[in-house]
């Protein structure tokens, strides 16, 4: 950006802006994405995840040939919401435990990123549109179309298997919640002899979580 002139004027500058930030953006994913199938335990999701890598460095070379229509040299330009939204991914599977509930975290952290691709690819096929660059459009769909298909595609296996076996509702997910929750309580009971006030605090806070896990109860049964 200049410091005493505004380097876009036109639509059509506004147009080759926005290219370099989705480029910038794409091949921020394609380095960032290779965690995210290392750290996916499910292997649906992992294999989805790496069809999406293949088809991210197939779109970064796709941009760089509407770059070359529009006789500009691809060049990419930092892009702060796909830093923050990665940045956000990284440190939330960082938080997460359980890994049947990483799965759900991960796919939550690639809708973002497909979503943010898919109103950055919404606007510049809209102005190529505008601005009568047919063949940019054109090329730019096939990119929309892929990241619409992905974001489809994570909800699906988010709802049909991830989120209730991450919730519990699966028999695998359940036998895994026992498991976890018989190792927390027998650490629990050795934690429980050192202090007896933490123990008053314990059965204090009893019937409040009790009347929660009813209430959910409730809610999913309805
Ligand atoms: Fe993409
Ligand atoms: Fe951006
Ligand atoms: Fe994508």
């Amino acid at each position: 950006m200049g410091l005493f002139s505004k380097d876009i004027k036109t639509m059509e500058d506004l147009f080759v802006h926005g290219l370099q930030d989705v480029y910038y953006a794409e091949k921020k994913i394609t380095r960032s994405l290779p965690a995210m199938i290392d750290k996916a335990t499910d292997a649906e999701l992992k294999r989805g995840l790496q069809t999406h890598l293949k088809e991210t460095e197939n779109q970064v070379k796709r941009l760089e040939r509407v770059f070359e229509m529009q006789g500009k040299t691809a060049q990419g330009y930092k892009c702060p919401a796909i830093d923050g939204i990665i940045r956000e991914a990284e440190d939330v599977m960082g938080e997460v435990e359980d890994q049947d509930v990483l799965n759900t975290a991960i796919v939550a952290a690639a809708q973002a990123v497909e979503h943010y691709e898919i109103t950055r690819y919404g606007a510049l096929i809209a102005w190529a549109g505008e601005l009568g660059h047919k063949q940019s459009a054109k090329v730019l769909g096939e990119t929309l179309k892929e990241e619409k298909a992905t974001d489809a595609k994570l909800t699906a296996i988010a709802e049909r298997k991830l989120n209730p076996r991450a919730d519990g509702r699966t028999v695998a997910g359940r036998a895994r919640k026992r498991a976890g929750a018989s190792k927390k309580r027998s650490s629990s009971r050795r934690g429980r002899k050192t202090s007896a006030r933490s123990a008053a605090r314990r059965s204090a806070a009893r019937p409040a979580r009790k009347t929660q896990r009813k209430k959910t109860a409730g809610r999913r049964r309805a």
